[in-house]
């Protein structure tokens, strides 16, 4: 499903990634750790076609194509989905709306017909109960004076919506308590735990791996994977800090 090679970019003109590499086949669930500043976000961003991360070597294959050769709106018709850190705020327009933009933005690209109202009302509701999340919150504002945990709740109706093929997910677990982990939790494995999706959670904490548990559990230091295991490398990691594991 993604095949990463050999992967550098710069941020600010800054090297930050030095050559990396991953695959992640479909139906599996991988897990990136690594200390703060090692360059998992910009992975992330550099993925999604963020402006400012610029690729200066590698490739990078999604599901048969170059995913470095499509724009952002159609890496995410393609079936990527990113998580973000920090979930913007967008005063003036209600997730609702935002969503069934967003949904059909993609279909558009993809050559489908836009859903209907009343078809992406359904839609939406499906997955608003799935996260726990009450209709009238999503007819507010786009992250409007929601907690952390809301954000992070409405993040995972979104993807449910959107339906991708791979999920990188980025710090999901900062900010919530611990029914929202959970939730968000069972959330991505409802939506994403299927033969033909693929997800890949960037972390530092071993905690949301015990609700999603990882097949691979990848360590990035340096701009590059240094160090793979299964999910005892998680707990190993917390354990022991990322120095004396991955130096
Ligand atoms: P992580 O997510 O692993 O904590 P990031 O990918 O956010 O790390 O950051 C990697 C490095 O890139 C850090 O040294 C950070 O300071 C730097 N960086 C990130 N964004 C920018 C930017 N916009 N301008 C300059 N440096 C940046
Ligand atoms: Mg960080
Ligand atoms: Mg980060």
């Amino acid at each position: 499903m993604l095949k990463i090679e050999k992967l550098s970019a710069t941020v600010a003109d800054k090297p930050i990634l030095k050559g990396l590499s991953l695959t992640i086949n479909a139906g599996e669930v991988h897990a990136i750790m690594g200390p703060n500043g090692a360059g998992k976000s910009t992975l992330g961003y550099t993925l999604g076609g963020r402006p400012g991360y610029e690729v200066t070597g590698g490739s990078v294959a999604f599901d048969g194509q170059d995913l470095l050769a499509l724009e952002p709106h159609e890496r995410a018709a393609a079936g990527l989905f990113l998580g973000f850190q920090y979930p913007v705020e967008i005063p003036g327009v209600s997730f609702v709306q935002f969503l069934r933009e967003a949904a059909n933005a993609q279909r558009k690209v993809r050559g489908e017909a836009p859903l209907s109202g009343g078809e992406f009302l359904k839609l939406a509701k499906e997955q608003a109960a799935l996260l726990r999340m009450d209709m009238d919150m999503l007819k507010r504002p786009v992250n409007v004076g929601f907690s952390g945990g809301e954000k992070k709740r409405a993040e995972m109706v979104q993807m449910g919506i959107l339906n991708p093929k791979l999920a990188i997910l980025d710090e999901t677990d900062s900010g919530l308590d611990i029914d929202a982990l959970r939730i968000c939790g069972e959330g991505i494995n409802s939506i994403m735990r299927k033969p033909d999706k693929a997800v890949l959670l960037i972390t530092h904490y071993q905690r949301l791996l015990d609700y999603v548990q990882p097949d691979f559990v990848h360590v990035l230091a340096g701009g590059r994977i240094v160090k793979t295991g299964g999910p005892e490398l998680a707990l190993q990691l917390e354990e022991q800090g990322y120095e004396a594991v991955a130096a």
